[in-house]
């Protein structure tokens, strides 16, 4: 628990350095706790802690954690890629659907919240790994079709389009993917006011993503430790 609560006071010191040091607000940046791996147990004290907004990446770790602690409030969010079939599950837990990344998810997801008569906030996927590095192992839309992806969303009633989401490439400084992916966050707010968030900066890119505008940072192992070692196994 104390490890924990550590290595919680360390990620929110950064997260407050890194505001300082790009000129913005202090709290305008929210800690998203990615839980993958890690059993709900390390969830339930983590929130015990204050942490209120966690993260998977798969679909069926998402429904088992959310569901056994339902009691706890806690906001989910899905950063990993989302099948059709599982769109049901994942709306039916009010989920944040920050992984699409193509029309056809974005009209299952509609049709499933319509049904069930909830609004989903979705966050549109961007893959910043450059043509060479492009591949479908991280999902997300290529940024020159990021902007009617956007308008897909927002032209669905059930949906409410939050911003956009990505991971920086595997290879070289993430800095300029992040300020990259900035520039498309502002195009899409440009015709969509409400798309306010930039969910960018993982463990190790935090502060690069912070000083390109990221309003959500997305850490797993600085709080949770090194997922080989949890029990789990398997990212
Ligand atoms: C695992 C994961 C993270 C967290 O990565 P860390 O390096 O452990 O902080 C963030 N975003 C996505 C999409 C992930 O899959």
């Amino acid at each position: 628990m104390s490890d924990l609560a550590d290595a919680l006071a360390a990620v929110r010191a950064r997260i407050e350095r890194a505001e300082r040091a790009a000129g913005r607000d202090p709290g305008s940046v929210r800690l998203l706790a990615v839980s993958k791996t890690w059993p709900a147990a390390d969830v339930a004290a983590l929130a015990a802690l204050g942490q209120r907004e966690f993260a998977e990446n798969k679909v069926k770790e998402l429904v088992a954690k959310a569901e056994e602690l339902a009691h706890l409030d806690l906001r989910w969010h899905l950063v990993g890629q989302l099948q059709r079939n599982k769109a049901p599950a994942v709306v039916g837990l009010g989920a944040v659907v920050q992984s699409v990344d193509r029309v056809s998810l974005v009209e299952r997801l509609a049709g499933v919240a319509e049904r069930a008569d909830v609004v989903t906030e979705v966050y549109v996927q961007v893959d910043l790994g450059g043509p060479e590095g492009r591949t479908a192992a991280r999902g997300g839309v290529a940024p020159e079709h990021v902007v009617e992806l956007a308008d897909a969303v927002a032209a669905q009633p059930a949906l409410q389009l939050r911003g956009l989401m990505a991971v920086a490439p595997r290879e070289g400084a993430p800095g300029p993917a992040f300020e990259q992916l900035a520039g498309l966050a502002a195009r899409v707010r440009a015709d969509h006011p409400g798309a306010v968030e930039l969910s960018a900066g993982m463990s190790a890119d935090l502060e690069e993503a912070v000083a390109a505008g990221a309003t959500v940072v997305r850490v797993g192992t600085a709080l949770f430790g090194d997922r080989a070692l949890a029990s789990g196994a398997g990212p």
